[in-house]
């Protein structure tokens, strides 16, 4: 099997500090969160921002400023949400791509999301799409559904993204898939051969989805975007309390850990930097 790489999804756009005290919000508090997870043997971070109330927000100073956090204390792979609200235009929900992380989310298909609506159209795909490989930004094609595979398979052969995909099974959100056993196994054998995959599990789905994909040559996201309880009732203080749970269960199944260069070589992948023109604002 591959070495296991993990992926820390620190905030995300719903966790609030109601829910718990110990997600991080702001951009140091983020940066500091993600060193912490890197130095357990986390290579590859999910980044959402909010603003200063600790609203989400797809403020791009306020992923400049994580980066540039992130990037002084480690050198960890950065993937940015494409992640927007029904408000949120197409042209915000793209422009984390001209800022060249390594990967960003492609959410491929639309999905009831909780009480919500989760809207990713078709043309709206079409565009990401392009603007990835315009980019050279690799997509990390999230799946809550299972015609989503279908979804990127069509892009990808239709030219609009290069191969090989790398999928992200988002499972047990309330509208997509759940994470059970059969679910896991159907999505692994319904992406190309030649595809990387990784998977989380919502909520009280975290921990079995986590076990299953690091014995079926997966790799694994974690973190309090995704499940703010490390046991039962129990809030984790940190997400390093997810990564050092990652890195037992890896070890038991005789899995190494990928080191961020080894991720980089596994999804084919190159470090970049924040063009200039950002920089200079
Ligand atoms: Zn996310």
């Amino acid at each position: 099997m591959e070495k296991l790489i993990i992926t820390v999804a620190t905030t995300g756009a719903h966790t609030t500090k109601e829910q718990s005290p110990y997600v991080c919000l702001h951009p140091i508090e983020i940066a500091e969160e993600v060193y912490a997870c890197w130095q357990a043997g986390a290579s590859m971070a999910h980044i959402h921002v909010r603003d200063e109330d600790g609203n989400r927000t797809l403020s791009i100073e306020k992923y400049i400023d994580t980066i540039n956090e992130i990037r002084k204390r480690c050198d960890i792979i950065i993937n940015l949400t494409t992640t927007g609200r029904p408000i949120d235009s197409e042209e915000e929900r793209m422009l984390p791509v001209e800022l060249l992380p390594e990967l960003v989310s492609f959410d491929a298909g639309s999905i009831n999301f909780g009480a919500g609506v989760f809207i990713n159209s078709p043309p709206f795909l079409e565009s990401l799409a392009r603007k990835t490989k315009e980019y050279n930004v690799k997509p990390e094609i999230e799946i809550f559904d299972a015609g989503m595979v279908d979804n990127a398979v069509r892009l990808a052969k239709n030219g609009l993204i290069d191969t090989p995909l790398h999928f992200q099974f988002v499972l047990g959100v309330t509208g997509g898939m759940s994470g059970d056993a059969k679910n896991l196994v159907f999505l692994k054998e319904a992406i190309p051969k030649d595809a990387t995959w990784s998977a989380l599990g919502v909520g009280k789905y975290s921990k079995s989805v986590m076990c299953m994909t690091i014995a079926m040559g997966g790799h694994v996201r974690v973190g309090m975007e995704d499940n703010i309880y490390i046991r039962k009732g129990v809030l984790a203080k940190s997400n390093v309390e997810f990564i050092k749970e990652i890195v037992q269960i890896a070890e038991i199944n005789e899995r190494e850990i990928a080191s961020v260069e080894e991720a980089r070589r596994i999804l084919g992948i190159q470090r970049k930097e924040i063009p200039k023109r950002f920089l200079t604002k």
